[in-house]
């Protein structure tokens, strides 16, 4: 992380995005280049609804020079058979140029997402670093299998990269979901093409930039910015590719499935939508508690997948911690995300603000009350912001309980007894989180247990390292993100037996 960069006041940012021309351009086979039929898109702001870039608009033809020059770079083998130690210096050089990056990559973040600069610094960029370092690491480090078997055989079990894979990503955390996938799959020699989602293409793009810099050859790490419909279809449906590495909605995430199926039956790893539970029994710390469930749902405007977004109370305590997450909320700074003490940014686009408006609407008609904020803010700006909003009365059949509203709204449900606590708690079709609050260590187990979901945090909210799994359960997908267990996912595996003559 850099200190000079979480220093910088809020004209020093907007002097460089002003001096900034960011990349719009593919990148295939080592080279930024235009679509082939000359087709751009805009690229708009939600800070302020401005155009940031002309970004190339990839299509079927596209995206199959991408996959082509991905599987030409797999085939003739430069990355693949590389030293081990060798690829690792590579990669760890990637993961220093991005630190060395930090000022242009937080902007293109902030600029592209709406997120606070501070945030877009400390977290996003330096989180992308250390993912692509973490598992530059495992390059020399990685060991294959010997089965046991008699005295005259030898079966190796062996992982090999899978070939081609398509990382296909959200707008959410740019940098950070493209580095959890594109750092396992390099690390164990695959070619990558990232279709980042078309409301944050500019970050994806740098990083190839980045990656080509440190030394991954040409055609290994490619870019195709574009619609979902155009180039993230064309290239789930490419029988070339080997893998679909998706994270985004569910309702897309289905998509993935059949397109799979409709093709080449090629792998899909699926990171989707959440509606994670917070459980608070009386006994817990509620001052804690509510500064969990109040950074829990309103960091990066609520667009986070593992957002705390329902709140399940013992209803002895429901008042008074409600007004402890009121309190953390008014101080969570909502303004420009170039303004260095701002906490809460905009959301993405105008459609997706007016969807978070309308679920609260929908909420409030289905007899939920507006305890806190409600409405949209700061709209001098042109920008797209929604206040940290609390839904009070909430029922879990409500539509507001139920879907992913993916924006700064917190749902409040009440229960009587541990029974109802877990009932209402699992109660949805997600699975990618959890979190219970209680001083009763036998009661904390039990729920984590019996919650479903792949983390579920206790007593805290969101905390996580590169070290631990991340993905989910039920509708929330398959397969894991970061830590040692996401590296299967690039590799197959192949048994080589040996019969020795004695
Ligand atoms: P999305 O599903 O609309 O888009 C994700 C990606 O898929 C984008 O690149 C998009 O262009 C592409 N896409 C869209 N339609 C497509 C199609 N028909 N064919 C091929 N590609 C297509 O999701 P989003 O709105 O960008 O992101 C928000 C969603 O992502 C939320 O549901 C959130 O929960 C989820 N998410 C999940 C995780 C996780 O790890 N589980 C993390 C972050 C976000």
């Amino acid at each position: 992380m850099s200190t000079s960069a979480l220093q910088r006041d809020r004209r020093t940012w907007e002097r460089l995005a002003a001096g900034a021309r960011p990349e719009g351009r593919a990148f295939i086979d080592g080279r930024f280049v235009p679509a082939l039929d000359g087709g751009v898109f805009d690229d708009v702001s939600p800070i302020d609804g401005q155009v940031i870039a002309q970004v190339a608009r990839s299509r079927a033809a596209d995206v199959d020079a991408a996959v082509q020059a991905a599987r030409r770079s797999f085939e003739a083998g430069p990355w693949r058979r590389m030293e081990p130690r060798d690829r690792k210096k590579i990669l760890r050089r990637f993961a220093e140029l991005i630190r060395v990056d930090v000022d242009r990559l937080a902007l293109l973040e902030t600029r592209d997402v709406g997120k606070p600069i501070q945030n877009s610094v400390g977290v996003d960029v330096a989180n992308c670093a250390d993912c692509i370092e973490y598992y530059a690491e495992f390059s020399d480090k990685l060991y294959d299998e010997v089965a046991p078997t008699g005295p005259d055989d030898l079966a190796l079990i062996r992982r090999e990269p899978l070939g081609v894979v398509a990382a296909i990503v959200p707008w959410n955390y740019p940098l950070i979901i493209s580095c959890w996938k594109v750092g396992p799959a390099l690390l164990t020699g695959n070619s990558v093409v990232l279709k980042p989602a078309e409301q944050s293409p500019l970050s994806s793009i740098r990083l190839a930039e980045l990656a080509a810099e440190a030394g991954v050859p040409s055609g290994v790490f490619n870019v195709v910015p574009g619609f979902g419909e155009e180039a993230g279809k064309a290239l789930a449906l490419h029988p070339e590719v080997d893998l679909i590495a998706f994270t985004g909605s569910t309702e897309v995430g289905r998509l993935m499935l059949r397109y799979a199926a409709e093709s080449n039956l090629k792998r899909v790893a699926l990171e989707l939508g959440g509606k994670t539970p917070q459980v608070v029994f009386a006994d817990a710390d509620l001052a804690e508690a509510a500064s969990g469930i109040a950074w829990g749902v309103y960091y990066n405007s609520g667009q986070t997948c593992h957002a705390g977004s329902r709140l399940v109370v013992h209803h002895s305590v429901k008042d008074q911690l409600l007004a402890a997450i009121e309190k953390v909320a008014g101080t969570i700074t909502l303004g420009h995300p170039l303004e260095p003490t701002t906490q809460m940014g905009a959301l993405i686009d105008r459609g997706h603000m007016q969807r978070v408006l309308a679920y609260i609407d929908s909420g409030v008609a289905e007899g939920a009350r507006i305890a806190l904020g409600g409405r949209q803010a700061l709209k001098e700006t042109g920008g797209f912001y929604v206040e940290a909003t609390v839904l009070d009365h909430t029922r879990n059949d409500m539509k507001v309980a139920r879907e992913e509203i993916f924006g700064p709204v917190l749902s409040v449900m009440t229960f009587g007894d541990e029974a109802e606590a877990l009932r209402i708690a699992n109660d949805t079709p997600y699975g990618l989180a959890a979190a219970v609050w209680t001083a009763d260590i036998n009661r904390a187990h039990r729920l984590a247990s019996a919650l479903r979901g792949g983390t579920v945090w206790v007593n805290a909210f969101d905390r996580s390292t590169m070290a631990t799994p991340f993905g989910g359960f039920k509708l929330s997908g398959s397969g894991r993100d970061r830590s040692p267990h996401a590296i299967d996912k690039y590799c197959d595996l192949k048994t080589v037996w040996t019969a020795y003559r004695r």
